[in-house]
């Protein structure tokens, strides 16, 4: 009774891999950030300056971002054309007014039908 007992280790190596991968996705998915070479020469451009409330920042404090103008999701890019310096309270009004307008767009998308489902109707 020779069974075949050759089985691989338990502990694949694929799955800290695979892991490791889903770690850098979230943390991407997390910043999706300006690559900084870009956001420099964004600042540069604009003299570190938040191009919506005057706010003038330093190089490397952290008080300035480097926002699209059109977002990734609206199909914009990371030119240098479609970005502009913000501070961090001008970005962050910015982020929240878009999502709530995202927010609105689909639910105005979602609306339940007019019409009642003709399972629903009852009678007969
Ligand atoms: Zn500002």
């Amino acid at each position: 009774m020779a069974k075949h007992l050759a089985r691989p280790s338990p502990h694949e190596p694929h799955q800290a891999r695979s892991r490791a991968a889903l770690v850098a996705w979230q943390s991407h998915a997390g910043t999706r950030s300006v690559p900084s070479r870009l956001q420099q020469a964004c600042f540069k451009r604009d003299r570190h300056t938040c191009q919506r409330c005057g706010y003038v920042g330093r190089q490397g404090d952290g008080t300035l971002h480097a926002d699209h103008i059109h977002n990734r999701a609206a199909g914009g890019g990371d030119e240098l054309a479609n970005l502009v310096t913000l501070c961090r309270p001008c970005h962050d009004a910015k982020t929240t007014r878009e999502r709530a307008a995202g927010v609105a767009a689909r639910k105005a998308r979602c609306r339940l039908p007019a019409e009642p489902h003709p399972g629903l109707r009852g009678g007969g």
